[in-house]
C-alpha cells in the first residue's frame, strides 16, 4: 500500500513541485528502449549533432582542440565519423576545467558533481537542470530491469550516506520519498551488519544497491549465518567489477539475480544488465560509446545530454569489449560484453573493522587538496603507504589532511608513509587498484578466483 501510494502519489507530487519531467521521460524511455538499433542510432545522431555543434559554438576547449585537429562539426554525418576527433583526457578536464564551461550557462545554476573517477583523479564536473532530470529517468528505467518497480524502498551498502549532509531536510525527504534503508560501508562491523539485517526484514526493500564488494560481503555474513528470508526484487550492483564468484553468493542468499551496472560521475549511467543477464545495455539515449569490438580496449564515452559541460569522446579509464550480438530481450540498446573497471581492496583496522576501499575515493582521496592521483596500499594492520601524484596546489595543508583523515578514517592507532610520486601505473588489463590491501582475508580482496 505504501509502495503504491509512494509511487503514484508522493513521486508526481515530489516531480510537480521541483519542476522536473523525469517522470514524462520515464515512460517515454519504457517504450523507446525496445526500438530497432536502426532507429535508436539515428536518434544518437541527431543527439551528437546538436552536442558537437553546441561545444563547437560555445565552449572554448573544443573550439581550440577541433580547428588545430581541422576537423568542424559538420563533417559527421554518421556516428563512426566522430572517431576522427580529438580524445579528451582526465588530465585535460581536471587541468583545464573552465574551458570545458559552456557560455551558455550560468555557472551558478549548474549541478556540482566532484568525484575521483574510475583512477583516482579528483575531478569537478557541471551539469545542467535539463541534463540531469533525463539522466535520472534513464537510470530510474535501468534500475527496473533488476526487478524493482518506483515506489518500492531501496536499501543501500554505500559510504557516508548522502542525505545525511542535508539535516533535516535530507532526512524527511529520505523517510517520505526515497524511503532508503543505509549500510554505512566506511563502518562495517558485525553489529552494523545485524542491524542492517534486520531493518531488510523490517522493511522489505524491493532493490539493495550497492558496491559489488560490499554487496558480497554481507551476503558472505548471511550465508555463514543461515540467513534465507530476505528476498529483495532486484539486487544492483555498481561502481566496481561484478566477479562471478561474487556473484554466485549474493544470488544463491538472496535468491535473486544480479543486475550489474556500470557508471560514472562524469557522464552518470553508462550501461546496466538486463533481466537477461548476458551483457551490459549501453544507455543510448544519454551517452554514446566507442570501443573495440570483440576485443577489450580502453572505453571512450561522449555525453548526449549535457550541454552545460559537454564531455566528448572522454577517455575514462576502463577498458571494454563492445558486441554486435542483439539481447533475446528485444531491445535494441546495444551491448557491451564485459568491462575491466576499477576494483579496490578492504582495508581491515586494528580492531577486525573492514572499511570498503571503494568508499574511500569519495570520502578520503577526494578530501585531500592538490592530487593529481591517488592509490592507498596497506602493508600491515598499523601501516598504510598513501601514494599520491602531488600537483601545484599541493601543500603543507594537504599533509595536514591527510594525517587528520588517516586518524579519522583509521583510528589513532594506524600510521602511514606519503610517498610522492610521478605517476600511479594502471594493470595492463586495463584495470586500476584504488587501494590495495595485504592484510585483507581474501573475500575481502578484490582477487579473481
Ligand atoms: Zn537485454
Amino acid at each position: 500500500m505504501l509502495n503504491f501510494a509512494n509511487r503514484h502519489l508522493l513521486q508526481p507530487l515530489a516531480a510537480w513541485k521541483s519542476g522536473s519531467q523525469h517522470l514524462r521521460y520515464l515512460r517515454e524511455l519504457r517504450k523507446t528502449q525496445f526500438d530497432s538499433p536502426e532507429t535508436i542510432r539515428a536518434r544518437q545522431l541527431v543527439a551528437l549533432q546538436r552536442v558537437l555543434h553546441h561545444a563547437y559554438d560555445h565552449v572554448r576547449f573544443y573550439r581550440q582542440a577541433w580547428d588545430a585537429a581541422d576537423v568542424h562539426p559538420n563533417d559527421v554525418k554518421t556516428l563512426d565519423d566522430l572517431r576522427h576527433f580529438p580524445i579528451v583526457s582526465k588530465a585535460d578536464l581536471r587541468t583545464r576545467e573552465r574551458e570545458f564551461l559552456s557560455s551558455q550557462f550560468d555557472p551558478t545554476k549548474l549541478l556540482v558533481k566532484r568525484t575521483s573517477g574510475s583512477t583516482g583523479v579528483p575531478l569537478t564536473i557541471r551539469i545542467d537542470e535539463a541534463a540531469k532530470q533525463w539522466k535520472y529517468a534513464c537510470t530510474l528505467r535501468s534500475d527496473e530491469w533488476s526487478g524493482w518497480r518506483l515506489g518500492q524502498r531501496v536499501a543501500k551498502v554505500w559510504g557516508n550516506p548522502e542525505y545525511r549532509h542535508f539535516g533535516w531536510r535530507g532526512r524527511a525527504r529520505n523517510w517520505l520519498l526515497d524511503r532508503a534503508v543505509y549500510l554505512d560501508t566506511l563502518q562495517l562491523t558485525d553489529a552494523r551488519i545485524a542491524e542492517f539485517t534486520a531493518s531488510l526484514r523490517r522493511h522489505r526493500p524491493g532493490l539493495i544497491f550497492g558496491h559489488a564488494h560490499s554487496l558480497y560481503l554481507v551476503a558472505d555474513r548471511l550465508k555463514k549465518q543461515g540467513v534465507t528470508d530476505i528476498r529483495p526484487n532486484g539486487i544492483l550492483s555498481t561502481a566496481m567489477p561484478l566477479h562471478d564468484w561474487q556473484r554466485t553468493v549474493i544470488e544463491s542468499v538472496f535468491g535473486v539475480k544480479v543486475t550489474d551496472r556500470y557508471g560514472c560521475e562524469e557522464v552518470s549511467l553508462i550501461a546496466c544488465e538486463c533481466e537477461v543477464h548476458d551483457g551490459l545495455h549501453v544507455n543510448a539515449d544519454s551517452v554514446f560509446v566507442e570501443a573495440e569490438r570483440g576485443q577489450s580496449g580502453p572505453l571512450l564515452v561522449t555525453d548526449l545530454t549535457n550541454l552545460a559541460m559537454p564531455i566528448i569522446r572522454y577517455r575514462i579509464g576502463d577498458h571494454a569489449t563492445l558486441s554486435d550480438r542483439k539481447c533475446t530481450c528485444g531491445r535494441g540498446l546495444p551491448l557491451i560484453e564485459s568491462i575491466q573497471g576499477r576494483d579496490a581492496d578492504y582495508v581491515v583496522t586494528p580492531a577486525g573493522h573492514l572499511i570498503s576501499g571503494i568508499s574511500l575515493t569519495e570520502n578520503f582521496a577526494l578530501l585531500i587538496s592538490g592530487t593529481a592521483q591517488v592509490q592507498i596500499i596497506q602493508e600491515t594492520h598499523t601501516r598504510l603507504t598513501i601514494r599520491i601524484v602531488p600537483d601545484d596546489a599541493f601543500t603543507s595543508k594537504s599533509r595536514m589532511q591527510i594525517t587528520a583523515l588517516v586518524r579519522e578514517t583509521f583510528g589513532p592507532t594506524v600510521g602511514y608513509d606519503l610517498e610522492l610520486v610521478d605517476a600511479i601505473p594502471q594493470e595492463k588489463s586495463g584495470k586500476y587498484r584504488f587501494c590495495i590491501s595485504k592484510v585483507a582475508p581474501d573475500h575481502a580482496r578484490a582477487l579473481t578466483v
